[in-house]
């Protein structure tokens, strides 16, 4: 690859495309002549206020946000979610459904514990599959459903938005937002940490449905309280103003490979590829079931510990790094995120045909 960098196919933070990270470097000791880097920059100044909303802008465009739905950049990682989306939204009945597909979703819900009362609304042996509509356990009288739509670690996704019957659903999209288009009515409430698919670590961005924001538990702090952050207009504080800018230039950089449906193409190529690959080979097993596989995180092993170690081994010589799998499951994961090119891909599976060959 082009500048000595490496396929880089980490869960996240993850890789950006070239053309991002060139400009903002272009951009760095003097933003657009205001003889200061964005990262010197008062959040208040006219200069970043201008960042912020075209940011904004550009972000609601791509995803297609309607009106009626506030659009929120704040810290505190998807992890900060697990706690905030049910301090804000339990209060309706004090109980909330969880589908808990993987492990992010599993600790959602543990956290959800604290303010109200959980129910697995997909009990699951293993996280090898994602259940149909049909077979969601829902409770008449949840707060909200909740479930993860990209299970990072497991390599499984949600092909369906959950249909509740009028209960508000809660989505931690950290992991695959803007790889395709959505129907952001579907939800009350989206939300995800930005850097797997869209910046760099440090900004969370969520969408929340405004009827559903002010109705949060009286103990919630007000930095975790959705109401007074869309009051505050995301700058009850300093907001993550770096990440923020590069979010705009991320923006910039999807709408010229089409938007999120141009994107959704090539990412689906992209997968398609290397689970073809991976089937084609002996050696080789995919980790999720067929019907539940990511578009994004793509998990497969040999079986054997010690081929495991020798293909992330051998990968790495060859350029490719942080191809081995979460500790949790073992294995190997290649997350190919929007900013992942075609020849990354196509370089992989060269590598997966000829290590099969050869071993
Ligand atoms: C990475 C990830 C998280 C955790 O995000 P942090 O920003 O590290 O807190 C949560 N959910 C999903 C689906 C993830 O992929």
């Amino acid at each position: 690859m082009a500048n000595n960098r490496v396929f880089n196919f980490s869960a996240g933070p993850s890789m950006l495309p070239l053309e991002v990270l060139q400009r903002a470097g272009a951009e760095i000791t003097n933003y657009n002549g205001s003889g200061m880097s964005v990262m010197e920059m008062s959040h208040r100044s006219k200069v970043f206020m201008k960042i912020f909303d075209d940011t904004q802008e550009k972000f609601r465009k791509l995803l297609n946000v309607p009106d009626g739905y506030k659009v929120l950049f704040l810290q505190g990682g998807g992890t900060m979610q697990f706690s905030m989306v049910p301090l804000n939204l339990m209060g309706a009945t004090g109980k909330a459904d969880y589908a808990v597909t993987g492990h992010f979703a599993k600790l959602a819900k543990k956290e959800a514990d604290k303010y109200g009362q959980t129910v697995d609304a997909t009990p699951m042996d293993a996280f090898t599959s994602i259940p149909a509509q049909d077979k969601l356990q829902l409770s008449k009288d949840a707060s909200y459903f909740y479930y993860c739509s990209n299970n990072t670690i497991e390599g499984t996704q949600w092909q369906y938005v959950p249909e509740t019957n009028g209960i508000p659903v809660a989505c931690d999209m950290s992991s695959d937002i803007l790889s395709r288009p959505i129907d952001v009515s579907k939800f009350g409430l989206i939300y995800a940490g930005a850097q797997k698919n869209l910046a760099p670590a440090g900004l969370t961005i969520v969408i929340i449905r405004e009827d559903l924001a002010g109705k949060e538990l009286p103990i919630t702090p007000a930095i975790m309280n959705y109401q007074h952050m869309i009051d505050k207009d995301s700058m009850y504080n300093t907001p993550p103003c770096w990440c923020i800018y590069m979010l705009g230039l991320m923006c910039d950089w999807l709408e010229s490979q089409g938007g999120a449906a141009g994107i959704e193409k090539l990412n689906v190529k992209k997968a398609n590829m290397l689970y073809e690959a991976l089937e084609g080979t002996k050696l080789f097993q995919l980790s999720a079931q067929k019907e539940a596989r990511s578009f994004m995180n793509v998990t497969f092993r040999t079986g054997s510990d010690e081929l495991d170690d020798k293909f992330v081994k051998a990968s790495v010589e060859q350029g490719f790094t942080n191809l081995k799998g979460h500790r949790s499951v073992g294995g190997m994961r290649a997350s190919i995120y929007n900013a992942m090119p075609m020849e990354g891909v196509e370089a992989l599976c060269d590598f997966v045909r000829k290590f099969d060959k050869e071993n």
